[in-house]
């Protein structure tokens, strides 16, 4: 089967595989490329992505480097094409590049021939799991890439570890998860793998979010469960995952705790005196780190004192509140600050003209090998970083000696908050039990005596 291009990167795009299409800045698009060679759902071309930007038969996105710019084509739209009346068409607004005016949204409409004739472009992208946050089907609310990213170092995510997550929702968490443990199936011992154990109460969504796995080729890295974990807690037929890492996106986190414990316990942290065959989820060689996401303070509350109860120990709360800079020079007399961003002043083509030719260079420099000396100049210069109105630095006199390119003020913008669903993180260690045992095979295995 094909490796995951989420774990393991190709050099291009392939049938039958999901890419991640860049309509603008912010706005992508999953598609599953598809191999045609005849006509397909009224399309000459077999089938086609048709975009506000043009249309896009799956045969120009096919066997290409992952990343490259694809022009619209010209389409032949077959019958439902020409059942569409001239004038209407004619009537219709022609894109003439991908401005992004915050109302991109794909269109599924049948291609307008001579309107759309090679009139916008989009980016073929590799899928990754941030890109995978931005664009999935939501089926719930999702945890988002400034929210993740920092649990998954918080709770110790690299290549091996074993993670427990419940519930699966959307599978954006599982995504960057995954990425985050795949260990490339060490042949050897099955523990070893890295393995994210997901759980999933609702039918509908573990079948489309199974569905997707199997899509995603990440079906040997994630085992999705369906299963309500506040009853039924987190072991896999009977067996342990020996997980060492947990995240809990549930609404009461707080029910399902008592099954993560070294004995069995019940909730509220009395051990249970008849434990029979009980098996601990985690891994009893080493301390479990994990982290709940809870809109609620109440939640938090609840979650906390459980923990406290049940013996998790480093107890505490984050809330992530992210911020995205756009850092860029600010040269007098081409580039003008606005509300939206920047553009450029009427009527000084010369100096545009200029600077077009110096970023050439500049970029040609890079390529040479000078990043060096590039970034030691840009380090002299000073930056403002009140986020207002920009200062004069210094550097600001566009003096004759400098670089063109390094004319003018270093100024920054607050972009668009990014997307995220504010949530308060609660982080906590359940340490690994210690005995005599244990410690003789400390000892055994690095002997600091000898
Ligand atoms: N973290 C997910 C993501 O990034 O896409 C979103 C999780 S969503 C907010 C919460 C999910 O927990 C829902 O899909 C819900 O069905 C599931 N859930 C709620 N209670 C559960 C339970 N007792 N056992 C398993 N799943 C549960």
């Amino acid at each position: 089967s094909q490796p995951s291009h989420f774990l393991e990167p190709t050099a291009k795009t392939a049938p039958n595989t999901l890419a991640i299409i860049s309509l603008s800045k912010e706005n992508f698009q999953p598609i599953t490329l598809q191999q045609s060679d005849s006509a397909v759902d009224g399309y000459a071309e077999g089938v086609t992505l048709n975009t506000r930007f043009g249309s896009f038969p799956h045969s120009t996105l096919l066997d290409i480097p992952w990343g490259s710019q694809v022009r619209a084509s010209v389409v032949d739209t077959g019958s439902r094409g020409r059942k569409r009346r001239r004038d209407e068409v004619e009537d219709e607004e022609t894109p003439t590049s991908n401005q992004d005016d915050g109302n991109d949204t794909p269109s599924s409409a049948p291609a307008k021939r001579a309107v759309v004739a090679s009139s916008g472009f989009i980016y073929v992208l590799r899928p990754t799991p941030e890109l995978w946050t931005s664009s999935l089907p939501h089926r719930t609310q999702v945890v988002y890439t400034p929210d993740y990213s920092y649990v998954l170092q918080r709770i110790r995510a690299r290549p091996g570890s074993r993670i427990i997550e419940a519930g699966a929702g959307s599978g954006s968490f599982t995504h960057a998860s995954a990425r985050a443990v795949y260990n490339g199936y060490p042949k050897s011992d099955a523990d070893l793998r890295g393995k994210v154990f997901s759980f999933e109460f609702h039918e509908l969504r573990y079948e489309k979010m199974q569905a997707e796995l199997k899509h995603h080729a990440l079906d040997g890295v994630v085992q999705l469960t369906h299963r309500d974990v506040y009853d039924e807690g987190f072991l896999i037929n009977g067996q342990s995952p020996k997980a060492s890492a947990i995240f809990l996106d549930l609404p009461a986190p707080w029910e399902a705790l008592h099954h993560l414990a070294r004995r069995k316990t019940l909730k509220g942290g009395k051990l249970d005196d008849k434990p029979g065959d009980w098996e601990s989820p985690l891994d009893p060689n080493r301390s479990a780190f994990i982290c709940t996401f809870s809109p609620c303070i109440e939640q938090v509350t609840r979650t906390v004192t459980e923990m406290r109860t049940l013996g998790w120990t480093d107890i505490d709360m984050v809330e992530i509140a992210n911020h995205r800079f756009n850092v860029m020079r600010d040269r007098v007399g081409v580039n003008i600050p606005n509300e939206k961003g920047f553009s450029s002043q009427p009527g000084d083509v010369g100096e545009a003209v200029k600077k077009l030719k110096s970023d050439l260079k500049r970029t040609q420099d890079f390529h040479k090998g000078q990043t060096s000396q590039l970034v030691s100049d840009a380090s002299e210069s000073k930056m403002d970083v009140d986020g207002s109105t920009p200062e004069s630095s210094s550097k600001d006199s566009n003096k004759s000696e400098d670089p063109l390119w390094l004319q003018g003020r270093v100024v920054h913008r607050t972009e668009n908050d990014l997307k995220t669903h504010t949530s308060y993180l609660v982080f906590a260690i359940l340490p690994r039990e210690w005995d005599e045992a244990a410690e003789e095979a400390a000892m055994a295995r690095w002997p600091c005596g000898s």
